[in-house]
This record gives structure tokens, sequence and C-alpha cells, in this order.
């Protein structure tokens, strides 16, 4: 598998440190507010790069902190009257809730900065008797640069031609103005920790590399971010790790593109920005991802609602397909037809390409256009007319785009999946007396109990039962197996 290191500039072969085992570490939001969509892009692109390194049969162990203290956390809450740890607490929920609404799988281990001050403590403490930091008089403790040889060697910067740029704080007590803070002294109504420095907070790029050697160790095998955080942050990260315990912090650099609207990155300074709350309010989740997967994860990405409306029918016409091919199968026998061979060598050709496309980078792009050929194949083949009578390779290819699709953690059978409303158990237990609490087992009843009435030619009984189940929205189906429930 070939993956892109930012450190070098160029795609390498994946190899683990210890083999078939991935630890990876994506770094978290900063919990002050809803995240944006440029944000969720991010994730989301870690999300499918852990899911398919777990569909090669790596064991992957992905942390990723939530960044609880920082100076926009405390401006929220002195703008709100409110304490940084509430703003914190409401924010990190929040951000939690609408991960799981994106379909991202929660990380293995989520450490948060405010828990972890004794391992950010004792990783400056170490930098400072090795001569690589210095506590100032006013009781902040920077990192010097000048102190790493090695500074600069994941952006390529070269101090000499830095300038204290707006992206670096100056101020009296660095020696050098790209030094950086590992530990803040305290201001007054700040939350704050004692320290041998005296009262204060950790630095951000110090919560990080801390809970990576706390949690994961160095180094380790995937760091992650968007492209936004190589410099500074993850420079800074690199260079506490190498000068704390002479190990690189990761083997592997990946960064994310950036998302765009107008051509601009999408940011809260800018205020051109939609949170991911708002958007996934009115559409699918999976229409986003499929919107987002349909460009590389390192390239840019040009968002538009209109690009967006056109994403909800193509997560349709999948549904739509996945659909019709279990009901052909339903409907279908195990007799081989000419249509199924074809669609089984589609079948097979999808998921070689598939994955082809995905060890090339991770190229979603190229993994969703497989799945798209498949598609368009069992398109055809349902419409050859012999699809009715070839089970077996309806059957694959449903199980396919769901299995492909779902490590892009894009669901197409999600309707499905939502499974029948629980309101039907209480149907079932008025019209049939039972006392059980699972839908699919009310369906069961209650299509008994109305076949039982139609026998005993209690019409009445009968048509009630049909109209509140009809009433739930949902339809009765006669099959050649029997009577069915299914959403519409
Ligand atoms: P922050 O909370 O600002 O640290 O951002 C959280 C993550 O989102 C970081 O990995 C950023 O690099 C990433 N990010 C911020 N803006 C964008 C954007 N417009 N597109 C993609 N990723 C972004
Ligand atoms: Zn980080």
């Amino acid at each position: 598998m070939q993956v892109y290191n930012t450190q070098t500039h160029r795609k390498q072969e994946l190899k683990s440190i210890e083999p078939g085992k991935i630890r990876m570490y994506v770094c978290g939001p900063t919990v002050y507010d809803q995240i944006h969509i440029g944000n969720a892009r991010t994730f989301l692109s870690f999300d499918v790069i852990r899911r398919y390194l777990m569909y090669k049969g790596y064991e992957v162990t992905f942390a990723q902190n939530l960044t609880d203290v920082d100076d926009k956390i405390i401006n929220r809450a002195n703008e709100e009257g409110r304490t940084a740890a509430e703003v914190a607490e409401e924010y990190s929920n929040a951000f939690i809730e609408q991960m799981h609404r994106f379909g991202i799988l929660d990380p293995d281990i989520r450490p948060r900065a405010t828990q972890e001050i004794a391992a950010m403590q004792e990783m400056i403490q170490t930098l400072i008797d090795q001569g690589y930091a210095y506590a100032a008089d006013n009781g902040d403790v920077y990192f010097s640069v000048r102190s790493d040889p090695e500074y600069g060697i994941l952006s390529g910067r070269n101090l000499d031609q830095l300038r204290a740029g707006e992206r670096v704080e100056v101020n009296d007590e660095k020696r050098d103005p790209f030094d950086f803070a590992l530990w803040k002294a305290a201001k007054p109504g700040e939350p704050s920790w004692p320290s041998p420095w005296g009262e204060g907070r950790p630095g951000w790029h110090t919560e990080c590399c801390a809970m990576i050697h706390r949690y994961l160790g160095t180094p380790i095998d995937i760091h992650g971010g968007g492209a936004d955080l190589v410099f500074p942050h993850h420079e800074n990260e690199t260079a506490q790790a190498s000068c704390a315990w002479h190990k690189p912090l990761a083997n592997l650099w990946m960064h994310t593109g950036m998302l765009r609207v107008d051509g601009e990155k999408m940011s809260k300074s800018l205020g051109n920005f939609y949170t991911l709350k708002e958007v996934l309010d009115k559409y699918p989740a999976d229409a986003v991802r499929l919107l987002m997967l349909q460009t590389h994860y390192r390239a840019p990405l040009d968002f538009s609602f209109d690009r967006l409306d056109g994403t909800v029918g193509t997560l349709e016409r999948m549904r739509t397909c996945v659909k019709n091919l279990r009901w052909a199968a339903e409907k279908g026998n195990a007799a081989t037809t000419d249509a199924g061979s074809t669609l089984g060598a589609a079948c097979e050709e999808a998921k070689v390409e598939f994955c082809r496309q995905m060890d090339d980078d991770f190229n979603t792009a190229g993994g969703l256009a497989a799945i798209f050929s498949l598609v368009t194949a069992a398109n055809t083949f349902l419409a050859s007319g012999e699809g009715s009578t070839d089970a077996t390779a309806a059957t694959r290819a449903a199980d396919l785009i769901v299995e492909l699709c779902g490590v892009l953690g894009i669901t197409p059978e999600a309707q499905e999946e939502q499974g029948l409303p629980h309101e039907l158990v209480d149907l079932a237990a008025r019209y049939a007396g039972y006392t059980g609490d699972s839908a699919d087992e009310a369906a069961d009843v209650l299509i008994k109990a109305r076949q039982d009435a139609r026998s005993q030619k209690n019409w009445a009984l009968a048509d009630g039962i049909r109209d509140a189940i009809t009433g739930l929205g949902l339809v009765l189906e006669d099959t050649a197996a029997g009577c069915r429930l299914r959403r519409p």
C-alpha cells in the first residue's frame, strides 16, 4: 500500500512498526463551538483511512484528543459569563454527537488535555533537563527552537529564512521569536494548574505530543491532521518528541487538503463557514460523505450546496440499485444465467479495482468510481429481465456494494437498517396481546393476526390491523414467500 508522507514529499510503502498493527493519532478539535464542515472533512478523511486499514486486516489503535483548554474557550466563557470548563464540556459533547451523526467511528482513546496535565509537565521537565527548554521569569516555559538542530524537518522550513510572521506570537520572554510556549503562566481568571514553574496551563503543541507518548508510545505509525497544521503545530510536536525521547514522533505524516468555499479556505475567522450540524440537519450524512470522498483527501475540496444536491441523487441511485438487487434475489432462484455471470465478473473486477485505488494513497474518488461501475453493471443485469432468475448473482452484487460502501462509512441500506418503527409493538399488543418489545417480532405477530382474522372471515379486524399498519407509513406486501412488512 502506497501512502504519501508529508515529511518526504512522496508516496512510500506502508510498513507498520509492529506487524499487522497500526497506531494512529489525529489532532482533535478545540471545543469552543460547533465544528464546521472543513474540520469535518479532515475527520472524515481519517475515518475512512482507518476503516480501510481495518478492512485490509490491520488492528488499528486510533487516538484523538479534545483540546479543552485554550484561549478561544476562555474568551467564549468570558463573553458568556460561564466557566471555561462549562464551555468545553458543552462543545465536547456537541462534537461527539455530530461525529456520531456523520458516521465517524469513535476513537479507541479520546484523551482530554485538562486530564493529562501530569504527562505534559513530565515531558516539559524532560525537555528542560536536557537543555531544550527554558522557564522565563514570568512563569512561561518555552521550547528553544535553536537548540534543536533538526527543527524544520517536517515542514522543510529553515529558521534562518523564516521571519517572525503573523502566526508567531512575539514577546520579550522568548529568546527567539520562533520559540513556542510549552507552559503558559496563569493570567487572572483563567483555568490553571500548579507546576514547578508556577500556576499555569499547557501550550497546544505540548498536549498532543504528551498524549501520543502516553497512550500510543513513540514513534507511532501515522500522525494526521489538516494541512494547515503542518506548521507550526506538527513541526513543534515532532520537535518536542525528538528532543525529549530521541525518537521521531511518527513514521508517516498525513495531511488533508482544505475544504474551500468560493476558492477560499473555510474557517471560523473568515466567517465563511457552515457548521456540520446545520448541514446534517438538512442533508443525509451519507450524501455529505459521498461529496467529500469524491475528491482525493490531499486535494483542496470546493464545497457548494449545488454539488451536495447532486450527490443526494447519486446516493439515491445506489440505494435503489441495492434495493432492487435484494428484491430480485428474493424473487429469483439458484439458476445461473448469462446476465448473472456477467454481473459476477463485474463484482470481481469492482473489488480488485476498489482495492487498487485505495492502495494508492487512499484514493477514495477512484474507489467510488469502482463502486459506481458495479452499480451500472447491476442495473444492466436487473434490466435484462433475467435478473429474476439468478438470485446468487444479485445477492453477491448487493452484498459487495454494501461491503465496499461500508469501507467508506456509507450505508446504502440505511433505511432498511433503521428497522421497523417501535410503534408496531403497541399495535401488536393492542390487536394480538403481544407482550414483547421487538418491532420485528411485533410485525410477524400482526401479520399472523391479520391472516387469522381473514381466515375467520373477521374482515373488520383484518382491515383494522391493515389500516393501523399503513397508518404508520409502512407497506404490507404479499410475496411468493408470504406477506411482509417494510418501509416504503
Ligand atoms: P481546529 O479545531 O481549528 O484545530 O481544527 C480541527 C481540524 O480541522 C484540524 O485538523 C484542522 O487542520 C482541520 N481544518 C480546519 N479548517 C479546515 C478546512 N477548511 N478544511 C479541512 N480541514 C480543516
Ligand atoms: Zn496536535
